[in-house]
């Protein structure tokens, strides 16, 4: 017998080993198997499949079979080499990177005590060992760690029950799960489903009988009760013993959610995967995936992956958000990895946003992804009033800018008066952006990045946000030693000081990735705002994700102008999707909302657009724009990221395979750059792009392929970003 596997290291060949004898039983596809690689290296191999014939003449045997069940069938295989080919990446990295890790036979266990079948009543018992009986009659198969609770010197009451024959030790496998989050907000009384809610449910549920593949984009502006229908769906889907998976932008974000899935379906149905679970917990959620015992998986990015059997259902929620690619490791977008697999499964995918890419809502019209929406908030509740605030106007004669302009104190004033909550969002953590000299114009930038470093004032230090290496703020200039350091830019933490000095008789608080650090925190945050404590919360991203809190009325965007002004050609769709989804949370309660944006560039149309909560207006906008510039969808790119520790090398190397990639292209393909990257460079590596634009996504591939095999033994970095791209 053989075993064809894939090893984590970067090749794309798979390797053959022989399997003795004594392993044989023990061996399937999607197991772990330890092999000998090279003189005297042991590595991890997967499974793919298993032979009777090895089509190479010498084989070396495998040293052991790693688990005891398979972590994938064939099935999930055939999407996760999908996968991997589609964003060019050794089978081996793919599997290494997604499968969970540790595990294996050392799986956790824990004794369990029966009473014996047989008739026992003859058999004398002392006081002791009779209330025990009695406890373990009433709880039936009763947990060792149970008993030890209840009782005192448990272990050799047992031991001598047993020998009296009385009771039975077995051994039973725990599952180790990660740490429920608080229950915050959102009452769960059984809702009646509105009318489009019905419409759209009624759609979804056609899908799911008709078991082909069926794709829908759920558009429904923030607060229409998609998440409701979502949970409809799941409940058909588990009805008709479907396997369902739920994916969330960042699960930390998102306790409201996991707590409605929680109340709504039984705790043994539901797994829980995103990178905060513990390693081991990872592993065991993820057997009992496997196994069929969790039919619903709930989690970030990564869970597109799992090894849920009879998919019927995949839910991309919030399907526009940036968190769904991953960068790092192994580079993938879960949201259009989600239509894939769900077409290989012949299953529904559902993905819903109050403001879809415009890639999805293109293909609603030309893919036919069938177009659901929520038109309207539920109970007709009214959508916010937008207002622009035009800060060019607000300049003061010195020429500087206030950061909270006269009507959003006002406003913030109102919200504070009439008790109720306020949001400040900003894109930027930390105090100032930048310091620099008055003296000698230096500015204190990373050693390792080019990039400026922030200032956290509360801390007392300068840090980059981009390798997290920080230094004491000094009080003099490094280079001439003048005492004039000034500060430029603001960041959450500045705004929340400023905040605190406008309003000294508020509750402010602030939430962003310096004050959620701790584990727990961020939901600690969210149940001070959901229990009123918190008047004013000031903070980044974080604080635009789905929350549903019905006291707050009043949400400021301090500047829109960051997110604008991002060298990527999605630049615009960021900012109008920023808005919206900030503006979302305002007026979910009995009170109307309100929201005011602070920006240089009140004419912008993606800002226009937010302001009149026009998505299809933005759509046309921007549509026309990528149409005119042949920008996605209109062309598919893949982007080459060179980097180098050597400045040289980088420039060189990236000036070479330009070159190199011109003389493949032909006609299909054009060739953009070489060019520095905006942040040129980043943790001490020096980087540049390249940018591959073209009709067709084969000849993409093929060339990007070419150029790793033709550069594979450069000491360069290479990474290749398929569509979509992301230029920062
Ligand atoms: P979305 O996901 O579109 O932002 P949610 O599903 O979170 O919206 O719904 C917003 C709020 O409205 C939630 O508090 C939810 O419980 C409530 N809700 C949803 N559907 C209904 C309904 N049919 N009737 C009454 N309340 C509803
Ligand atoms: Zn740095």
């Amino acid at each position: 017998m053989f075993v064809r596997v894939a090893i984590n290291i970067p090749t794309e060949k798979t390797f053959v080993y022989s399997v003795p004898e004594e392993l044989k039983k023990q061996i399937a596809t999607g197991k772990r198997v330890l092999v000998p690689l090279g003189h005297r290296r042991r590595m991890i191999g997967y499974v793919l499949e298993s032979m009777n014939v090895a089509d190479r003449d010498e084989t070396r045997d495998i040293i052991e079979v790693l688990d005891k069940e398979p972590l994938f069938n064939e099935n999930d295989l055939e999407f996760y080499k999908w996968a991997a080919g589609y964003y060019i990446h050794h089978l081996g990295k793919l599997l290494g990177n997604i499968l969970p890790g540790g595990g294996g036979i050392k799986t956790k266990t824990e004794k369990m005590i029966t009473l014996c079948p047989s008739d026992v009543s003859d058999v004398k018992l002392t006081e002791k060992q009779r209330e025990i009986t009695d406890f373990i009659s009433q709880h039936g198969e009763t947990p060792l760690s149970l008993l030890r609770r209840e009782f005192k010197n448990v272990s050799s009451v047992i031991r001598s029950l047993e020998k009296k024959g009385v009771v039975s030790i077995s051994e039973r496998e725990v599952y180790r799960r990660p740490e429920q989050g608080p229950d915050i907000g959102g009452d769960e009384r059984g809702l009646i489903l509105n009318k489009e809610q019905e419409a759209a449910l009624k759609e979804i549920t056609i899908g799911i009988a008709s078991k082909k593949f069926s794709p829908y984009l759920l558009h429904g502006v923030t607060g229409s009760g998609k998440t409701e229908v979502y949970l409809n769906a799941m409940k058909e889907a588990l009805r008709l013993n479907g396997g369902i998976i739920f994916l969330v932008p960042e699960i930390a974000l998102t306790p409201q959610l996991l707590s409605r899935v929680n109340k709504r379906f039984r705790d043994n149905e539901v797994a829980v995967l995103h990178s905060g679970v513990s390693r081991s917990a990872r592993y065991d959620q993820w057997r009992r995936i496997q196994r069929g015992e969790a039919r619903i998986v709930v989690g970030a990015r990564s869970a597109i992956f799992a090894p849920v059997r009879n998919l019927r259902l995949i839910i991309v929620d919030e399907e526009h958000d940036t968190s769904y690619k991953q960068d790092d490791r192994v580079r993938y977008n879960a949201r259009d990895l989600a239509v894939v697999r769900a077409k290989l499964n012949s299953a529904v995918v559902v993905l819903g946003s109050a403001t879809p890419e415009t890639q999805t809502y293109y293909n609603t019209k030309e893919k036919q992804y069938r177009y659901l929406s929520l038109p309207k908030r539920v109970e007709d509740k009214p959508l916010p009033q937008v207002e622009i605030i035009d800060m060019k106007d607000k300049r003061d004669e010195s020429g500087g800018v206030p950061i909270i302009s006269r009507s959003l104190r006002n406003a913030i004033q109102d919200a504070l008066e009439s008790g109720k909550q306020s949001l400040l969002f900003l894109k930027r953590r930390g105090f100032n952006t930048f310091l620099y000299c008055l003296d000698c114009g230096y500015v204190f930038k990373c050693l390792n990045c080019s990039v400026s470093m922030t200032h956290h004032a509360g801390a007392g230090i300068l840090r980059c946000h981009y390798c997290d290496f920080s230094i004491k703020a000094p009080p003099l200039c490094p280079f001439c030693q003048g005492g004039r350091i000034r500060s430029y830019g603001v960041g959450t933490e500045r705004v929340a000081e400023e905040i605190s000095i406008l309003f000294p008789r508020a509750r402010v608080e602030r939430m962003d990735s310096d004050t959620t650090v701790k584990k727990g925190s961020h939901e600690k945050l969210l149940k001070a705002l959901d229990c009123g404590d918190i008047d004013i919360l000031v903070g980044t991203q974080m604080i635009t994700k789905g929350h549903d809190f019905p006291n707050v009325t009043l949400v400021g965007v301090i500047s829109a102008d960051t997110s604008l002004n991002i060298p990527d050609f999605r630049a615009a769709e960021r900012t109008f999707q920023l808005i919206t989804q900030v503006s979302g949370r305002s007026g979910r309660g009995d009170s109307a909302g309100r929201v005011l944006v602070q920006t240089f560039n009140p004419q912008h149309y993606a800002v226009m657009r937010a302001k009149e909560h026009d998505y299809t207006g933005f759509y046309e906008d921007e549509i026309s724009l990528r149409r005119e510039l042949a920008y996605p969808p209109f062309s598919r790119m893949v982007n080459l990221r060179i980097s180098s520790i050597k400045k040289g090398r980088a420039a060189e190397g990236a000036g070479r395979i330009g070159i190199f990639a011109r003389e493949l292209s032909g006609n299909e393909v054009e060739v953009i750059g070489p060019a520095e990257a905006p942040i040129a460079k980043i943790k001490g590596r020096y980087r540049w792009h390249i940018l591959l634009k073209g009709r067709d996504i084969r000849a993409l591939h093929t060339l990007a392929k070419k150029i790793l095999t033709k550069t594979g033994e450069d000491s360069l970095d290479i990474k290749v970003d398929v569509d979509p791209v992301n230029f920062m």
